[in-house]
Parts: C-alpha cells; sequence; structure tokens
C-alpha cells in the first residue's frame, strides 16, 4: 500500500495524499510492467513524484477489468438517470476537491493557480455536470415505414473507450473524455500524459466515492509510444478518442486500424485571427493577446497567425507589444499576480526557443520577446512572450504549430486575400474575425476553413458548444450534443408485423 500513495506539500503549503499506482477495478495497483515515471516541476525543475507506468500486460488487465464492466448489469441496465446522477456526484466532488486538484495541477503543469482553479477545475465540474444531464435524454428514433413493420433505433454505447489525453489541460481534457463516454454508458481506460500524471490520479481517488461500479473507468499512466499504443492496437478496444499532436494523431489512426476501431481525434492547429480596420482594436489586442498568451501558449486552437489589415497594421502591433507588456506577468505559478508560468518540459521550452532562431534566421521582425525569462528562480521553463512581426507565408514560423507564447504578425489589403490566407494551412481548427460590420463577419465565419470561428472574441470555448477540426485538426467533435455521437451507434430493429 504505502508504494501506491505518498504524503505531499505542494509549494502553497497544502498536504495531500497522492495516489501514485494504476487505477484499474477502483483500486490502485502497481504496474505489472514494474516501469515508473518521475514528474519534474516544471516551475523549479525539482521532481515531484514518482507514479506507475503501464505496460502492454496492464493495458490488458484494465481493458478486461473494463469489457467485464461493460458487461455486468450494475453498469450495462443502470437506470439512465442513476448513471447520469454518479457524473453529478462525481462533479460534486470534484468541486469539493477543487483547491487540491489546482494544486495539484499547477505544481505539475506550470499554469498559474488562479486559472487552474477558475478554469481547469470550473471546466471539469461543468463538463461533468451537462453530461450528467444528457444521460437519460439520448433516445433513438422510430420509422413509419409501411404497416408491415416496425422500425426503431436505440442509441446504443460503443463499448470499452480507450481514451489519450495531452499535457497541457490535464483535467478539463480528462473530462471532456469521461463525460459523454459514462452518460453513454461506455467503459473507459483513460491515459494521461506522462508530463502531467497527478491530477488525473487524484482525480481518480473520488470514482469510488461517487459510485461508479469497479472497471468502469480505468486510468493508466504511461508513455505513449508504450501504454498509448498499447491502448489503440488493443483488440479488445473498440473505440479511441485522443488529443495531441496531429503527428500522433496520424499514428494513432494506423494503430487503431487493426480492429477497425471507432475514432475521434482533436489535433493540432495553426489558426488565424483577422483583424479588418473596421475592429474595434482595443478589444482585438485583447482577445488576439488572451488568444495566444494564456496557457503558456500551450492552447491547441491558439490564435498565433494573425492577419492585420493594412490601414491598422502598425497601430495594432504597438497596442500588442503594449498589452504584452502590461498583462503577460511572468513568474512562479501559485502567485496571484502571475499571468505566464514556464513551459510544461525541457523539451517543449527548446522546441519554442528552436522556432525563435527559426523565425530569426528567415528574416521575420522580432517585435518583443525571443529570449528566456531566467528571473523567477534561476531555474524553470521560461520563454519571454514573443511577438514576429512582417512575416512571411513561406516561413516556418508562419506554418508549423509552435505551442508556446508565440505570435506571427502579417499585413493583407483586401477581404478575399485574408480569407485565401487564413485558409493556407494544413489545419482547420479555430479562427477569430474582428470587425464592426456584421455581414463581413458572418460572410468571413462562413468562408473560413476551421471547426470553430470566434467573432470578436478568441478561444472563449464553452461545454455547450461543439468542438473540433476540420482538414488536419482532427475528426468528429466533443462537447455539447455533438460530443454524444462518437460514444453511441444507432443499432437499427426491424420487427415484422406480418405474419409471413
Ligand atoms: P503527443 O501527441 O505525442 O502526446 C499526446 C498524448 O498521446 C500523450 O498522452 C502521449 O503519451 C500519447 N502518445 C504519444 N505517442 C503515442 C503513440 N504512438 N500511441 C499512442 N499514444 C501516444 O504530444 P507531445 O509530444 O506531448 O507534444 C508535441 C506537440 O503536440 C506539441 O508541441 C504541440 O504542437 C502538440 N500538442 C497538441 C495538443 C492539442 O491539444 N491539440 C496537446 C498537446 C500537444
Amino acid at each position: 500500500m504505502s508504494d501506491l500513495f505518498v504524503d505531499l506539500t505542494a509549494p502553497n503549503g497544502r498536504k495531500y495524499k497522492q495516489p501514485v499506482g494504476l487505477f484499474i477495478n477502483n483500486e490502485f495497483v502497481k504496474a505489472e510492467s514494474g516501469q515508473k515515471i518521475t514528474t519534474i516541476n516544471p516551475t523549479d525543475e525539482t521532481e515531484i513524484a514518482t507514479v506507475h507506468a503501464a505496460g502492454s500486460g496492464d493495458v490488458d488487465v484494465a481493458v478486461k477489468a473494463a469489457r467485464k464492466a461493460f458487461k455486468d448489469p450494475s453498469w450495462r441496465d443502470l437506470d439512465t438517470s442513476v448513471r447520469g446522477g454518479l457524473l453529478l456526484k462525481l462533479a460534486a466532488l470534484v468541486e469539493e476537491h477543487a483547491e487540491t486538484l489546482a494544486t495539484i495541477e499547477t505544481w505539475d503543469n506550470g499554469k498559474p493557480y488562479s486559472v487552474a482553479l477558475a478554469d481547469d477545475v470550473g471546466e471539469v465540474i461543468n463538463v461533468l455536470r451537462y453530461y450528467g444531464g444528457w444521460s437519460d435524454k439520448i433516445h433513438g428514433q422510430v420509422f413509419d415505414t409501411s404497416p408491415a413493420k416496425f422500425s426503431y433505433t436505440i442509441r446504443a454505447p460503443v463499448g470499452v473507450c480507450g481514451q489519450i489525453i495531452p499535457w497541457n489541460y490535464p483535467l478539463a481534457m480528462a473530462a471532456w473524455k469521461l463525460g459523454p463516454a459514462l452518460a453513454c454508458g461506455n467503459t473507459v481506460v483513460l491515459k494521461p500524459a506522462e508530463q502531467t500524471p497527478l491530477s488525473v490520479l487524484y482525480l481518480a481517488t473520488l470514482i469510488p466515492q461517487a459510485g461508479f461500479p469497479p472497471g468502469v473507468i480505468n486510468i493508466l499512466n504511461g508513455y505513449g509510444r508504450e501504454a498509448g499504443a498499447a491502448i489503440a492496437t488493443h483488440p479488445n478496444v473498440d473505440k479511441i478518442a485522443f488529443t495531441g499532436s496531429t503527428a500522433t494523431g496520424r499514428e494513432i489512426m494506423k494503430l487503431a486500424s487493426v480492429n477497425m476501431k471507432d475514432i475521434t481525434l482533436e489535433t493540432g492547429g495553426k489558426s488565424p485571427l483577422i483583424v479588418f480596420d473596421d475592429a474595434n482594436l482595443q478589444q482585438a489586442v485583447k482577445w488576439a493577446h488572451s488568444g495566444v498568451m494564456s496557457n503558456m501558449g500551450q492552447i491547441c486552437t491558439a490564435t498565433s497567425r494573425i492577419l492585420i489589415q493594412d490601414a491598422v497594421y502598425d497601430k495594432f502591433v504597438k497596442m500588442y507589444e503594449e498589452q504584452v507588456k502590461s498583462v503577460s506577468k511572468i513568474g512562479d505559478p501559485f502567485k496571484d499576480d502571475t499571468y505566464q508560468g514556464p513551459q510544461i518540459t525541457k523539451a517543449q521550452y527548446e522546441r519554442v526557443l528552436g522556432y525563435i532562431e527559426a523565425g530569426k534566421k528567415e528574416g521575420a521582425t522580432l517585435a518583443t520577446g525571443g529570449v528566456p525569462h531566467k528571473d523567477v528562480n534561476g531555474k524553470g521553463f521560461f520563454i519571454e512572450p514573443t511577438v514576429f512581426t512582417n512575416v512571411k507565408d513561406n516561413m516556418t514560423i508562419y506554418r508549423e504549430e509552435v505551442f508556446g507564447p508565440f505570435v506571427v504578425m502579417s499585413k493583407f489589403k483586401t477581404e478575399e486575400e485574408a480569407i485565401d490566407r487564413a485558409n493556407d494551412t494544413t489545419y482547420g481548427l479555430g479562427s477569430a474575425v474582428f470587425t464592426q460590420d456584421i455581414t463581413r463577419a458572418h460572410r468571413v465565419a462562413r468562408r473560413i476553413e476551421s471547426g470553430t470561428v470566434w467573432i470578436n472574441s478568441s478561444n472563449d470555448s464553452d461545454f455547450r458548444i461543439p468542438f473540433g477540426g476540420v482538414k488536419q485538426s482532427g475528426i468528429g467533435r466533443e462537447l455539447g450534443e455533438a460530443g454524444l455521437a462518437p460514444y453511441t451507434t444507432a443499432k437499427a430493429i426491424h420487427v415484422n408485423l406480418t405474419g409471413h
């Protein structure tokens, strides 16, 4: 038991019991693989805890538990309102443990505590409540064909769902995956990212308390290439839901083809934000800043490519630089006034610095930032918010996802040019349009190739609204009613009403 929980004291003084095992059948167990992952505090590079890491044998045990639970009457035959009630209970428990969950998220991920508490943990509560409410409102259809036949559909659960999530929003991504899957009566094997294993393990402690039967939710930490790949290839997993990089999404599609798993993917982006010359510039600057600089720029829908109409280009750039200076306070994420913490890992930090070098080499103008920030404690993966202007469409920094506090700006002349250049990308996740002209706003919104368009805002995602990408930004939708579709299958039942 002792090596399955450790007593920790977080940098903000909060003491708690951190589970470190694999969560299978409502219990924490050791990994058969014998592998471990040590997680690092990105703020000061110290070790936080060492957790068990699943290998393929452990994935097999978890999948068997999930399959058994899927068939068990205690879950399969549960009244749908009671099933929804379990999600509501879990939401209430998350609310009760909000401060501990937010503490762990900040410690392990580096995001500001106030954001982790209000936005990340708040999102978990909202999403679990929302899907708890859906559980007893999922129904099929009746078809009027002919008097000879009675036909209807049942929205049957898909089965055992493998869910693989990233490190940028560990708790929120877990809720986005668990909420709809459980509302529809599936069972789950979820793998958090190896960089951020801790908060989701703590969430696991609340699952038995909420009343979920053993095996319904299984949580396995582990490396992508081992545990992740074992989930994606497992013949007894019916569906894969993944959020992460486009390269890994493509790999998962291949792995999942072994037994033709159902698949939903939410991958990368290089989302455009268009500022027309009639925009409210103060409003545009505010959102264009938060749309890429919040969460240390580690946002899949980051509006990281800003296109500005020529008449307001210079003014917008100047105002944006002022916004960066006045808002982007870098520091210890546990301090109240911190806006920007560290990047998640040394690898991501170096990756962003690599893009800064590429931008300089390619001849873009480095308007602000472009260097590490070492004032916090001499350690940590901090980077100054970075703005490149006069960026050309063929530059690497204009085309590739950077995933950091890093934005590129470019000038356009006409609406047609703005739309063409906004769409000149292999991605299609988010986009934003700033204008006071209501007809232009809707005209442009219709023509941008992306799963989401924000008019006069950026990145204000909402759990009630479908979210996902087109092109190489993903397959399928999460959140809202649309988020239920990937977790049910329409099963058709034909009844012969004749005697022959
Ligand atoms: P990643 O896609 O490799 O990792 C995401 C998840 O997939 C993790 O849980 C990981 O363990 C798992 N995984 C990795 N390889 C796997 C495999 N072969 N089979 C099954 N699962 C596997 O992302 P990363 O390497 O941590 O980050 C790299 C880049 O991805 C970032 O710089 C960023 O551009 C992008 N990213 C995007 C998002 C997003 O929300 N869209 C989130 C994180 C990272």
